[in-house]
């Protein structure tokens, strides 16, 4: 039984073709600055819970990533950010929907789980909670990137405001599972969803057993087109498997993904065991991704 971490940086049409050299070394160097800034925490004898905040934070950070800083936009050129955090110890949660200006949105999902009665706050309202608590916020201009916006451009210029498009669904959702010292399971999602969004459209990462989810069994985290993550409940499917059908954990994240095949999904999830085992399936061209366990070497991958 020992340590262990995943994370991911989204999943989609990820082609080494269009890729260059140098953002592949930034894509990377974003995704090891996650996964250390988790590791730590484990290593020195942290929850689950605040390692998976400290690697999710890190990745919101990161202007590559659609989370935090360098989240896409909505169709009316806004930035409106979902996150989810789930402690397996006590099945905890708390979570976040379309909040604004939030430096870090999974530093206001955890405080819903912890200062709060409720497990999701949205809009305005989640917004108001957070002024509650002084949690840090930055103007718009510090969620802006270029590239986000050509892509808005892009899928309004083409007229996609379909979500099953896939060039409105940029890769760069991030997301983080643990396993302890003290033998406990977390996993947190941070996103801005799909650009040109509209209509206030939510995805599966804020909801708790769609994108997100952590018991005593296993820890997962998931990326891609969440409305098929909300229809297969992908996220609490593995820990089901696990659960009812005593899969080991390998066995049932590989089930999960062949099932959101099955219903027309296109992704991938992270999880993770309390036996420290990690697994990463996805079913799409990539997925920026990361592990570490103890006693072995920090893996980074984009490409299947
Ligand atoms: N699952 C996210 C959403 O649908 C997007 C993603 O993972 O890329 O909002």
């Amino acid at each position: 039984m020992g340590l262990a971490l995943a994370i991911h940086g989204g999943a989609g049409t990820i082609v080494r073709s269009k890729m260059t050299p140098e953002l592949e070394r930034e894509y990377r160097g974003g995704l090891e600055a996650g996964l250390v800034a988790g590791w730590d925490v484990l290593t020195q004898g942290g929850s689950s819970l605040e390692a998976v905040e400290a690697a999710v934070v890190s990745l919101e950070d990161f202007p590559l990533f659609n989370a935090g800083r360098g989240s896409v936009f909505t169709h009316e050129g806004r930035q409106e950010m979902d996150a989810a955090i789930m402690d397996g110890r006590n099945l905890k949660a708390g979570a976040v929907a379309f909040v604004r200006n939030i430096r870090n949105p999974i530093k206001l999902a955890r405080l819903v789980m912890e200062r709060s009665e409720h497990v999701l706050l949205a809009g305005d309202g989640a917004n108001q909670f957070a002024d509650a608590l002084d949690v840090p916020t930055e103007p718009d201009e510090y969620f802006f990137t270029e590239h986000r916006w050509l892509q808005l451009q892009d899928a309004i210029a083409a007229g996609r405001v379909q979500l099953d498009h896939a060039a409105v669904r940029p890769v760069g959702t991030v997301g983080a599972v643990a396993f302890d010292r003290n033998g406990y399971l977390a996993a947190a999602t941070s996103t801005g969803g799909m650009t040109n969004k509209k209509f206030g459209r939510v995805g599966d990462t804020p909801l708790v057993g769609a994108g997100t989810y952590a018991d005593g069994t296993c820890a997962v985290s998931c990326t891609g087109h969440g409305e098929y993550f909300m229809l297969g409940v992908t996220a609490y499917d593995v820990a089901a498997r696990m659960n009812y059908r005593r899969l080991r954990l390998e066995d049932a994240a590989e089930e999960t993904v062949a099932r959101l095949t099955e219903i027309g999904g296109d992704g991938g999830l992270i999880a993770v065991d309390t036996d420290g085992n990690v697994a990463l399936p996805f079913n799409c061209e990539g997925m920026y991704r990361g592990w570490f366990t103890e006693g072995g070497q920090p893996h980074i991958e984009i490409y299947s």
